[in-house]
C-alpha cells in the first residue's frame, strides 16, 4: 500500500535509478529520504502507530490507511473532515487535573500537544486514539497544517474508565458515591464563593429502611435502594448531582438555588414521592424519608460547614418525626450544643448524685384510690436547674449512659416500695437499650433480691419500640421477667408501631394508652374517644388493665370512666412529687386522690412572644411579635405608627420580611407581608430569601456564613434622621 510518505517522494524527488539498489547493510542516514520514507511506510503498515496530517484550514489530509480499515471508510469519504470533527477530546471533568488546555484552544493557537486522549468516531466506528501532533510552518512562517501520530488506546482507555466510574460512583445504584460527592461540593463550593452564587445542600435519611431491610432480607433492602434511587432521579432530572453517601443516606448538590420556598417545595416532593409504596420481588414496602438543607453561602462557606449544618438539618428533621423537610438555622446548632452540654454532664449526674426519683399516682378509676406509683426521674443539673427527661433520656440512650441510670432506677424503685403501704405498687420506665442488653434480666433480678421487695410490686413499663428489635429474644425476656414475678406494662400505647399482634403474643398486664389519645378525647365526634374505647374493650377482651395517662380535667375524666379505662393518671389527680412528700402521705394514711382541676379542655392559643427588630428609615426598632402568620404579623411596643407605612420586619437569622402596616392601634399594629412566609418543614415559618452574606461582603466584612446578627452587619445605622416612632416598654 503506498502511503503518504511514499507519495511525497514520488511528487518530490527526482526519479531513482531502479537499477541502483543500495547496499542492504549501509546506515540510513538523515538526508537518505528514500529509506526513512520506507521505514515510516513499514511501520504505518504494523499499526503500532499511525500518522496524519491536515491542512492551513484544519481539514485532515492524510489518515494512515490502516487506521481507517476497522471504520470501514474509505480515504476519499474520510478526506475534508476538519481535525476536531475526526478527534473528539474527551470531556474532561472540572476540576479533573489532567491540566493543560482543551485541544480546541491548542489547534487555535498552532501549538504542539502531545499525547492526548480522543474518541474517533468514523462510520458505524467508535474508538478511542491517543493522537500528538505538530504545526508545520513555511519558510516566511506561514502555516501549514499539522503533522502528526496516533495509537489505538480502545481497550486500555475503556479499562480505565470503567475503573474510574467505579471509584467514583455507587455500583448498587449508579449514584455518585460519597467520594465523588466530597469532591464535587467542594469544587463547586470554591467556584461558587467566588462567582458570588448559592449552592444548596440536601441530606435525605429514609424512615424505616432498616426494618425492610430486616423483614425482607438484603436483597430486598438493595433492590428498594435501587428504586428509591430511580424515584429520587426522576425528581431532580440530570442538572443535579445526586449521590448514595452509603447505607441508606443519600445526598443533593443543588447549584443556584437559595429560595427556601422552592427548596421546601422540591423537598415536600421528594417525600411525597418516597413515600409512595414499592413493589419489590412481589412484596409491597413502605418507607418515608427525612430532609436536612443548609444553604450555602448562608449556612456555610466551607464544605464541611455546610455538611454540618446539612446534617444538623436532617437530624431536626428525623427527630421532627420523620417523613419531614428542615432547614439549617442558628438554633438548630445551639439545640445541639446543648445537647452536648447534656451529653458532658450526664456522667457527673450519675456520680454527683444529681438525679432523683419523682413519684405520680395512678389511681383506681372507680374510687380514685392510688394502686400504683409510676417513677419519673428528675435531674437536678447545678447550674441549669431541673432538666426534663425527655431532653436527657435520649442521649443517655445514645451515649450508652442509659443501662447504668436504669440500674440505678430500679434499684432505688425497689427500695422505695418497701417503705409504701402494700397495696401500692410502683412502676419504672424501662428504655428499649436497657431491655436489649444481655444481663437486663439479672439487673431485674438484683434490684428485687437486694431490697427484697414482692416482686409482684414492680411494674416494668415498656414502649412498643422493643418489637422493633429481636422477636424471639424479646419474647424471651418477657417469659424470664414473669418467671421472676414482675408486672408489665406496654407504655405509651399507640405512638408507635403499634400492632395488635403484640399484645395478643406478649404477657402484659397492663396498657397504658397515651396522653395524646385523652387529650380532649371529650369533644363532640372525637376520634380519640373511639380509639380510647377500642382499646378498652380490647384490653378487657385480654383480661388486661388500661391505664388512660395525662387526665387534666374533669371532662376527660369522666370520658375516660365511662370507656372502661380502669385505672387513671394525671396532673389531675397529681404531678409527679419527690419520694418524700410521697412518703408522708402515705404516712398520713391518705390514698385517696380528689380530682382537681379545670372543667375543661381549652386548646392552648400559641401566642408567639418574641423579639425582634423592625426596620424604618435609619432606624431599628426593638419590638416584641404577637402572632405571626404567612401573610403577616401583630406586633407590639411603638408608638405613632401610621397605617400604610412600609416597614421591614427583622425576624432574626437576615430574615428580612417588606411589610405595610395595615392596622395600627396605640402601641400595636397589624402587617402584612410582601412576599408571604414559608413553611419552615416544622410547625414555624421562614422568609424565602435571608440577607446574602455575598452583600456583607460587599459592605466590607470577610466572607462568611450568616452570624448572630446579620442585619447588624450589614449596615452601619448612622441615625440621619430622628426617630419616626416612639418605643414603649411592655410590662
Ligand atoms: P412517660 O413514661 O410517658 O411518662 C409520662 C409523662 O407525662 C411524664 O413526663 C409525666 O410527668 C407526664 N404527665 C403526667 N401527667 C400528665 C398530665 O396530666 N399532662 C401532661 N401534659 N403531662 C403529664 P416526664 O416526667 O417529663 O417524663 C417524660 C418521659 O421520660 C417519660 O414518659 C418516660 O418515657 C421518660 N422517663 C422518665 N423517667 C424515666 C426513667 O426513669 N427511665 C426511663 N427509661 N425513661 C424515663
Ligand atoms: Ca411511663
Ligand atoms: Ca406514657
Amino acid at each position: 500500500m503506498a502511503g503518504l510518505f511514499t507519495r511525497i517522494r514520488k511528487q518530490g524527488d527526482p526519479p531513482e535509478n531502479g537499477e541502483a539498489t543500495p547496499p542492504p547493510v549501509a546506515p540510513i542516514a538523515a538526508s537518505d529520504l528514500a529509506r526513512r520514507v520506507e521505514l515510516l511506510d513499514s511501520l504505518e503498515e504494523t499499526g503500532v502507530g499511525w500518522f496524519w496530517a491536515s491542512d492551513a484550514e484544519g481539514r485532515m489530509i492524510y489518515l494512515s490507511p490502516a487506521a481507517l480499515e476497522p471504520f470501514a471508510m474509505r480515504s476519499d469519504e474520510f478526506a475534508g473532515r476538519t481535525i476536531t470533527q475526526v478527534f473528539e477530546e474527551e470531556r474532561r471533568e472540572e476540576g479533573t487535573s489532567q491540566g493543560g488546555r482543551p485541544l480546541k484552544f491548542l489547534l487555535a493557537a498552532r501549538n504542539s500537544f502531545g499525547a492526548t486522549p480522543v474518541r474517533v468516531k468514523l462510520g458505524r466506528g467508535d474508538a478511542w486514539w491517543e493522537i500528538a501532533g505538530k504545526p508545520r510552518f513555511g519558510k516566511d512562517g506561514s502555516f501549514h497544517g499539522y503533522r502528526g501520530t496516533a495509537r489505538d488506546i480502545t481497550g486500555t482507555h475503556e479499562e480505565r474508565r470503567k475503573q474510574e466510574r467505579a471509584s467514583q460512583y455507587d455500583s448498587l445504584t449508579g449514584l455518585a458515591n460519597r467520594y465523588r460527592m466530597s469532591r464535587q461540593l467542594e469544587q463547586m463550593l470554591k467556584a461558587f464563593a467566588h462567582a458570588k452564587r448559592s449552592c444548596a445542600l440536601m441530606m435525605l435519611d429514609l424512615d424505616r429502611f432498616k426494618q425492610v431491610n430486616d423483614t425482607l432480607g438484603h436483597p430486598a433492602g438493595d433492590e428498594l435502594l435501587k428504586q428509591v434511587a430511580a424515584r429520587i432521579r426522576g425528581v431532580f432530572g440530570d442538572r443535579v448531582e445526586i449521590g448514595r453517601l452509603g447505607g441508606d443516606e443519600f445526598q443533593a448538590i443543588l447549584p443556584d438555588l437559595d429560595d427556601r420556598g422552592q427548596l421546601g417545595d422540591i423537598a415536600q416532593e421528594l417525600i411525597q414521592m418516597a413515600s409512595q409504596p414499592y413493589s419489590i420481588n412481589g412484596s409491597r414496602a413502605v418507607i418515608g424519608v427525612s430532609i436536612g438543607i443548609a444553604v450555602a453561602p448562608y449556612d456555610g462557606i466551607a464544605p464541611e460547614e455546610l455538611t454540618k449544618a446539612a446534617d444538623l438539618a436532617l437530624y431536626a428533621a428525623k427527630g421532627g418525626g420523620r417523613g419531614q423537610h428542615r432547614f439549617y438555622s442558628r438554633e438548630l446548632r445551639d439545640q445541639a450544643s446543648f445537647r452536648h452540654q447534656i451529653e458532658q454532664d450526664l456522667r457527673d449526674a450519675l456520680h454527683g448524685e444529681q438525679l432523683r426519683m419523682h413519684y405520680q399516682p395512678i389511681v383506681d378509676a372507680g374510687t380514685h384510690e392510688v394502686a400504683c406509683m409510676e417513677a419519673l426521674m428528675r435531674w437536678e443539673h447545678p447550674d441549669r436547674g431541673m432538666i426534663s427527661p425527655a431532653d436527657f433520656i435520649p442521649v443517655a440512650e445514645e451515649v450508652g449512659l442509659i443501662r447504668q441510670m436504669g440500674t440505678w432506677a430500679l434499684n432505688e424503685v425497689c427500695r422505695a416500695v418497701t417503705t409504701w403501704p402494700g397495696t401500692v405498687k410502683a412502676a419504672v420506665n424501662v428504655s428499649a437499650v436497657q431491655f436489649a442488653a444481655d444481663d437486663f434480666v439479672d439487673v431485674v433480678r438484683g434490684a428485687l433480691k437486694r431490697s427484697g421487695v414482692d416482686p409482684a410490686r414492680i411494674e416494668l413499663e415498656i414502649t412498643e419500640s422493643v418489637f422493633m428489635g429481636d422477636v424471639e429474644r424479646s419474647a424471651r425476656v418477657f417469659a424470664a421477667l414473669k418467671k421472676l414475678g414482675v408486672r408489665l406494662s406496654l407504655d405509651d400505647f399507640g405512638t408507635g408501631y403499634s400492632s395488635l399482634s403484640y399484645l395478643r403474643d406478649a404477657p402484659f398486664d397492663k396498657i397504658k394508652i397515651d396522653q395524646s389519645f385523652v387529650r380532649g378525647c371529650a369533644g363532640k365526634d372525637s376520634n380519640n374517644l373511639a380509639i380510647v374505647a377500642a382499646v378498652v374493650s380490647l384490653a378487657g377482651a385480654l383480661r388486661m388493665e388500661t391505664v388512660a395517662e395525662g387526665v387534666e380535667t374533669k371532662d376527660e375524666l369522666e370520658a375516660v370512666t365511662k370507656q372502661g379505662a380502669t385505672h387513671l393518671q394525671g396532673i389531675l389527680f397529681s404531678r409527679a412529687v419527690p419520694s418524700e412528700e410521697a412518703l408522708r402521705r402515705f404516712e398520713a394514711g391518705e390514698l385517696h386522690y380528689a380530682p382537681r382541676g379545670p372543667e375543661k379542655y381549652r386548646a392552648e392559643r400559641r401566642t408567639e412572644f418574641r423579639r425582634i427588630g423592625l426596620i424604618h428609615g435609619d432606624h431599628r426598632y426593638n419590638v416584641f411579635l404577637r402572632n405571626l402568620s404567612k401573610t403577616g404579623a401583630k406586633i407590639e411596643g411603638l408608638l405613632g405608627v401610621e397605617v400604610g407605612t412600609e416597614v421591614v420586619l427583622d425576624l432574626g437569622g437576615g430574615q428580612l420580611a417588606v411589610a405595610v402596616v395595615r392596622r395600627s392601634e396605640g402601641s400595636s399594629q397589624g402587617v402584612e407581608f410582601e412576599t408571604p412566609l414559608i413553611s419552615d418543614g416544622a410547625e414555624g415559618l421562614c422568609t424565602r430569601h435571608r440577607v446574602s452574606p455575598y452583600q456583607i461582603e460587599l459592605a466590607g466584612k470577610p466572607l462568611q456564613a450568616l452570624g448572630d446578627d446579620p442585619y447588624a452587619a450589614l449596615m452601619s445605622m448612622q441615625n440621619r434622621t430622628p426617630k419616626a416612632f416612639m418605643e414603649v416598654q411592655l410590662g
